[in-house]
């Protein structure tokens, strides 16, 4: 047995949970060890229930102080049962447990475990979980993972397939030289892996969690510098020189660029016309306009008679990108002849795109990854333009600059990093930094509620859309059941057909949808006949639909704050006033005072830092601080010395060894090919 061993060996496992298991990307042993929780339950001593503040799991020892009162509602028994402590009362409901009724006697004590909630001003909790006093100590202070999860499978079963699949399992030879170990602190792979899964204190699960983290960023920072080395200083095979293209359509757009595009604009400029071949990161907050820059130096690659490539994470965006161009070339007939390639379009499609890309009939391509299949033959590929980078691997990126001969590279990112770690994880690249958005925009108005609000905000989103506008309501999870009590898409988007006027059209999208049905329901959104679109967070890259004025995001407090102002930056794009309505199901002062920093700022940088600062670098699960730069358990803020760390390492190893040449470091240069094999490429879920 090895890594590489179907899960349906392990005992328990049938045809059943192994499609389960397949629909979550788990098919091997391997897979499942790399499997990681999503977070962990901790199950602390019991408080009073004064102490127990709303929103918040924990657990009482109370005693029962009237006679459960039982009723039937539509089929369904309810138990009500009145308790207390020293501190205060509270009331537990119960929903089909009418056996509880004979085990909870009036005056006895009881231990509960469960969600507090507020009903008026009364403390409660429904469907809480009994224990023993004995059972629960010694869950005490226990770390009980959480893992993703799909309908049907629990997460006990998940527990037992890792448990069985560590025992399986052998440790694997070390691959990094004795001197990384010691110097950065690392724990062995396989006892990091033990950890991380059962974690026997916090203090050891922060230490798996480390030397896992540096794994990734190690792999990552690797494959990043081998790709940086082969770029560097690259001799620029198509020089260009500005035309009365550009100039004209900048003209003739309905807007001026602001100081900092016109700053970039000249960048690139003078990069494609040097001796060198550019390679260049655009760097500036959502609704900073970088898809203009971009557009111009297409236009410029066009007009000298090269081709030019704008790849896109989802088809959602290639497809918004490509009607941007296609409606310039109608206004303003500049010299674009643009194609589409996404994955679903149809096979004939797809040959007429490939035909007009390797003729050179088309001299702009914008499409996902279906741009570096093996099947596309460029023409004379001069610039390539990857947005939204993050969302890509560095190997595709390569791979697309490989469809040429050296082109001209452009990258554009919203991810607020600072300068430091721009500087790490985007070293091959020269910086330019858009920090100014377009005038006139009317900054958008905030707030922070709890769910009782959510009757208002329903009214409030029907009286905007008859107003003519449109809102996104963003979900943290796609359908029941993956994690807790989370909202989902599916549900809430029911759930809001009914609460609001039957004459607005409400959809949703999520990531596991087929990809042309999301196109689809992204299409109808820009074309106004869907007015409430209810999301995960994929609606987070780069859509533009200016007409939206509503962002509401339920279960806000599950998301990193710079995630939250990603979503933010989907309304506030027209000349509408916008709003965000971030809906905490938490309501711990910490809670909302983390979400009262998106009030105080619309700077991604400083809401990024201060989320870091006030979680404290401790706080490293639940929260995720941002979907970009998807390391599966790493995170660019958190775990900003552990980055810098790998990159010392990677740097002083390659100072050494570029190629991994030598008999010591074979192990590790298996393991980071095989990293490179696999496609573990750091994109996003
Ligand atoms: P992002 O930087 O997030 O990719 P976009 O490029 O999508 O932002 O631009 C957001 C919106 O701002 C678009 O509708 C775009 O047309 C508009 N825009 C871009 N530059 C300017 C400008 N200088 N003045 C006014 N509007 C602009
Ligand atoms: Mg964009």
């Amino acid at each position: 047995m090895d890594r590489n061993t179907s899960v349906l060996e392990l005992k328990g496992i049938g045809k059943k949970t192994e499609t389960l298991f397949a629909k979550l990307g788990i098919r091997s042993v391997g897979d499942l060890l790399a499997h990681y929780p999503r977070d962990y339950e901790l199950y602390e001593a019991p408080v009073k229930i004064a102490q127990a503040s709303p929103g918040s799991v924990c657990a009482v020892y109370v005693t029962v102080t009237g006679i459960p009162n039982e009723r039937r509602a539509h089929q369904i028994h309810i138990l009500n049962v009145n308790v207390a402590d020293s501190s205060g009362s509270m009331q537990f409901t119960f929903f089909n447990m009418p056996f509880l009724k004979k085990t909870l006697k009036q005056g006895g004590y009881y231990l509960f475990r469960g969600t507090v909630q507020m009903r008026g001003n009364k403390k409660v909790m429904e469907q809480p979980k009994l224990f023993s006093l004995e059972e629960y100590k010694k869950q005490t202070d226990c770390l009980i993972p959480g893992y993703a999860l799909t309908k049907g499978l629990t997460n006990l079963t998940v527990r037992k397939a890792v448990r069985q699949a560590l025992d399986l399992c052998e440790s694997q030879e070390e691959y990094y030289p004795p001197q990384i170990l010691r110097d950065c602190g690392l724990i062995p792979e396989r006892e990091a892996l033990e950890s991380l899964h059962f974690p026997a204190n916090r203090e050891r699960l922060l230490q798996a969690r480390r030397r896992l983290v540096f794994d990734e960023f190690f792999s990552f920072l690797y494959l990043l510098r081998r790709n940086r080395q082969a770029s560097e200083g690259v001799e620029n095979r198509f020089r260009m020189f500005e035309t009365a293209d550009t100039v004209r359509f900048l003209e003739h757009l309905p807007f001026s660029l602001t100081n900092a595009q016109r700053k970039v604009w000249q960048e690139i400029k003078d990069d494609m016309s040097s001796p060198v071949c550019m390679n260049r990161l655009i760097q500036g907050d959502v609704g900073s306009g970088k898809t203009i820059l971009a557009v111009l130096a297409l236009l410029m690659t066009a007009a000298n008679g090269c081709q030019g490539a704008l790849m896109a994470p989802t088809e959602v965006l290639a497809a918004q990108h490509y009607e941007t161009v296609a409606e310039y070339v109608r206004r303003y007939g500049v010299c674009f002849r643009p194609v589409l390639l996404v994955g679903s379009m149809t096979a004939g499609e797809k040959r007429e795109a490939y035909r007009r890309i390797e003729t050179g009939e088309a001299n702009l391509i914008i499409g996902t990854h279906a741009l570096i299949q093996d099947r596309v033959r460029y023409k004379a590929l001069a610039l390539v333009v990857t947005d939204e980078q993050h969302r890509f691997g560095v190997r595709q990126r390569e791979r697309l600059a490989k469809k040429g001969e050296d082109p001209h590279i452009l990258v554009m990112s919203a991810t607020p990093i600072p300068r430091t770690l721009a500087i790490i994880l985007y070293g091959d690249l020269d910086i330019s930094v858009v920090d100014e958005l377009p005038q006139g925009r009317l900054p958008i108005k905030n707030c922070v509620v709890n769910t009782s609000w959510r009757p208002n905000a329903y009214k409030f989103i029907a009286e905007q859309v008859a107003q003519g506008r449109q809102a996104y309501v963003i979900c943290p999870q796609v359908e029941e059941g993956e994690m807790g009590n989370l909202e989902n898409v599916v549900d809430y988007a029911e759930k809001l057909r009914c609460a609001l006027p039957s004459e607005v059209q409400v959809a949703f999208l999520h990531g596991r949808m087929r990809p042309a049905d999301k196109n689809r329901i992204m299409e109808e959104f820009a074309a106004r006949s869907i007015d409430v679109l209810v999301s995960t967070t994929v609606i987070e890259v780069g859509i533009n639909v200016p007409n939206a004025s509503v962002m509401m995001v339920e279960n806000a407090e599950r998301f990193g704050l710079a995630q939250l102002h990603q979503l933010r930056g989907r309304v506030g794009r027209g000349n509408h006033q916008s709003y965000c309505i971030f809906v905490s199901a938490k309501e711990d002062q910490e809670t909302m005072e983390r979400l009262q920093i998106l009030n105080r700022s619309n700077d991604g940088f400083y809401i990024a830092s201060q989320d870091l600062e006030l979680r404290g670098p401790g706080d490293l699960f639940g929260v995720r601080q941002s979907g970009d730069f998807s390391f599966r358990l790493g995170d660019i803020y958190t775990d900003a010395a552990v980055l810098k760390m790998a990159s010392d390492a990677v740097d002083s190893l390659m100072a050494e060894d570029p190629q991994l040449e030598r008999p010591q470091h074979r192990a590790l240069r298996q393991r980071l090919d095989q990293t490179a094999a696999n496609g573990v490429d750091f994109r996003s879920i």
